[in-house]
């Protein structure tokens, strides 16, 4: 995170009043034109940010105690701050909404510069994670969510409907696909007391059973069913002799190579 503190910017410590907790936080535009030379030079980002406030400051209507955000978002990944933490905002519409919601800007307008850099992007979201270690719970919505605005604009809301992902930062896990086939149950799903657990019900068994008969070891006069029978053994074990399995080797309960080689589907 870059972050250029009140102190750096020559500011006073924030008369705002005090809001120490939200349910998260709310994103905004300038709602006026920005420069496209903004884009260039990071210098004109801090005069934007000190103009933003000295207009808010001379605005007599709304009284405010400070600029109305929390933070600032450059185009080059910076993070500005304004009101800062535990500040209850003066942006989002009136005092009910301030009071559930941080504000943070990124300073994109409704014209000129309009699209918000992935710095910017990632300096909102270095803003987010901040103010959630000080009290904004997980919400992040935008200034129209709630109020009647076009902030924070097109490209911004967009980016917040999406989840504000930190840009190029890591994306979701892929979810892991279905396991094709069902592992090994081990050894004591299929044995009681040392024996063939007979009787036993289980829709494995007749995935199992279904597979036994596709490989050509069904050994079923009726089935295979849900139920452990002898003709599942039988099979079972006319399967491992396929494999190469001989002797004991080649008895009841399967093994976890040939159980992954039968390819039993999830049940
Ligand atoms: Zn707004
Ligand atoms: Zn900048």
């Amino acid at each position: 995170m870059q972050l250029i503190t009140r102190s750096a910017l020559g500011w006073p410590a924030s008369a705002a009043p005090a809001q120490p907790a939200t349910k998260g936080v709310k994103v905004h535009y300038t709602g006026t034109a920005v420069s496209t030379a903004l884009a260039s030079d990071h210098a004109r980002c801090i005069a934007l940010w000190k103009d933003i406030r000295r207009a808010h400051l001379a605005n007599k209507a709304e009284g405010y105690s400070d600029v109305a955000y929390n933070y600032a978002a450059c185009p080059h990944g910076f993070l500005l701050e304004g009101r800062g933490i535990g500040k209850r905002t003066g942006a989002n519409g009136n005092q009910a909404l301030n009071r559930t919601h941080y504000a943070i800007v990124g300073l994109v307008g409704s014209s000129g510069l309009t699209e918000p850099t992935d710095a910017m992007l990632g300096a909102i979201r270095d803003g987010i994670e901040l103010l959630r270690k000080h009290g904004a719970g997980t919400e992040i919505k935008g200034h129209r969510d709630g109020y009647p605005t076009a902030c924070p604009g097109g490209p911004l809301y967009a980016w917040v409907q999406g989840g504000a992902p930190r840009p190029g930062g890591p994306t979701a896990p892929p979810k892991p696909a279905t396991p094709k086939y069902e592992p090994y149950p081990g050894e004591s799903f299929f044995m009681k007391s040392g024996k063939p657990a007979l009787g036993k019900v289980s829709p494995v068994f007749t995935a199992m059973g279904k597979r036994l008969v596709a490989v050509g070891c069904g050994r079923y006069k009726v089935g295979p069913g849900p139920t452990l029978g002898q003709a599942d053994v039988d099979s079972y074990e006319a399967w491992q002799r396929k494999c190469g399995y001989t002797g004991t080797a080649a008895k009841w309960p399967p093994g976890p190579t040939t159980w992954t080689k039968l390819q039993v589907p999830n049940v």
